[in-house]
């Protein structure tokens, strides 16, 4: 039953990894608990099949535990023959300034994020309550530590009820309307049926420092989501506060969940490796026909290997006139710094792709017969 729904996913939906990579004989050959955590894993591209990977992790070791399906999967997502571990490289010397592309991107939105899991907990898909709250306590002692550098000071805000630093409605809204603060999650299809969103809003919160540029989540799809995010022109600059303060907050008793050969283990398999995603927020009204279609600039973004997102993130739309966010879409396989190059590159081709566009870049136009 459960095998012969995957072969029917994998017809009805060639792009859905997990059942294009599903191998039945792989599958009964593993012992019955074990089937059960890998039937686990796959529940969100089972019970979606639109889904594009379909795949969680419920705890750090799955990855090895299930390989032999898992780096098919890997692999075929991050484009890459086999996994290799890259080392980390955040070396960032060589200006990245968004005005030698063009001088009215002075002012842009950039941010760069890391999703972080500390090995000694369950991953977010297999959390209890208790372990949701636990977890955001251990960060509530080394948010104290943080408050107290000048460089990162600010505050913690909790969502969970009854917390000492609870926010009301109100003031998460703003927060999340200002793009500083993540969305219910409770409602989300692919992560109720992963386990993610369980106990909404036990053990969520987010530290924000006191200038608002440099945030880390607790409690969504990773652990953690630590990212700095500011207006500005100076690529170069985001990367290495996120580096200071990712060494600043493992010198302070965390150790996150790395291991080879894939590096920093997260929830998806699509975020593995550096886990990070570095993005910027354009203007792109030709390419996106004032912002009425993301499809075509996908179609096009995906021969630069960069992924395009609407203006309020994932599964959003264009926001007004044609605003997008642009990121390098590998993760696995690649460096920190190599990420940073490969967004101000990106950004440099699409803009030029803009200006040159006479037109709005129609379904029509991209035809070319
Ligand atoms: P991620 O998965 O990397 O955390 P999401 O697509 O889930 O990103 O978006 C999370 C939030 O971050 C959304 O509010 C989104 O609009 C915001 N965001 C992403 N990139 C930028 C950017 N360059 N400038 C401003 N906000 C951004
Ligand atoms: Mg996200």
């Amino acid at each position: 039953m459960f095998t012969s729904k995957i072969e029917k996913i994998r017809k009805e939906y060639p792009h859905n990894l997990m059942a294009r990579h599903f191998d039945t004989a792989y599958f009964n050959s593993l012992e019955k608990n074990q089937q059960d955590k890998l039937q686990r894993m796959m529940k969100s591209g089972f019970e979606n099949p639109d889904s594009e990977m379909g795949i969680y992790a419920g705890n750090v070791d799955e990855y090895s535990l299930f390989s032999p399906y898992l780096n098919n999967v890997i692999c075929d997502y991050h484009q890459v023959k086999n996994i290799r571990l890259k080392e980390s490289n955040w070396d960032f010397s060589g200006d990245l300034d968004l005005t030698s592309i063009d001088p009215s991107l002075s002012n842009s939105s950039m941010r760069v994020r890391v999703g972080r899991n500390v090995a000694r907990f369950p991953l977010p898909a297999s959390m209890s309550q208790d372990d949701r709250v636990a977890f955001e306590n251990v960060m509530i002692d080394i948010f104290k530590k943080l408050i107290e550098n000048p460089l990162f000071g600010g505050r913690y805000v909790s969502l969970t009820p009854g917390c000492e630093y609870e926010i009301s409605n109100e003031q998460y809204a703003q927060l999340v309307a200002e793009h500083k603060m993540f969305k219910d999650m409770s409602g989300d299809r692919y992560l109720a049926s992963a386990g993610i969103n369980g106990n909404w809003p036990y053990g969520r919160g987010m530290y924000i420092s006191e200038d608002e540029q440099f945030i880390i989540w607790v409690g969504e799809e990773d652990h953690l989501r630590v990212m700095v995010m500011k207006h500005g022109k100076m690529l170069n600059d985001i990367f290495s506060r996120l580096h200071d303060a990712l060494l600043f907050i493992e010198t302070h008793g965390l150790s996150f969940a790395y291991s080879a050969p894939y590096g920093f283990i997260t929830s998806c398999p699509t975020n593995l490796g550096t886990a990070m995603r570095a993005s910027l927020h354009i203007m792109l009204p030709k390419l996106t026909n004032n912002g009425q279609d993301l499809n075509n600039l996908k179609t096009m973004a995906k021969v630069l290997q960069l992924s395009v997102r609407g203006a309020d993130g994932e599964h959003s739309q264009a926001g007004k006139g044609g605003l997008v966010d642009i990121s390098p879409t590998a993760r696995l396989m690649v460096s920190e710094s190599e990420i940073a190059k490969k967004l101000y590159q990106g950004i440099n081709d699409l803009w030029q792709f803009e200006k040159i566009c006479k037109t709005n870049v129609t379904e029509d136009a991209l035809s070319v017969k």
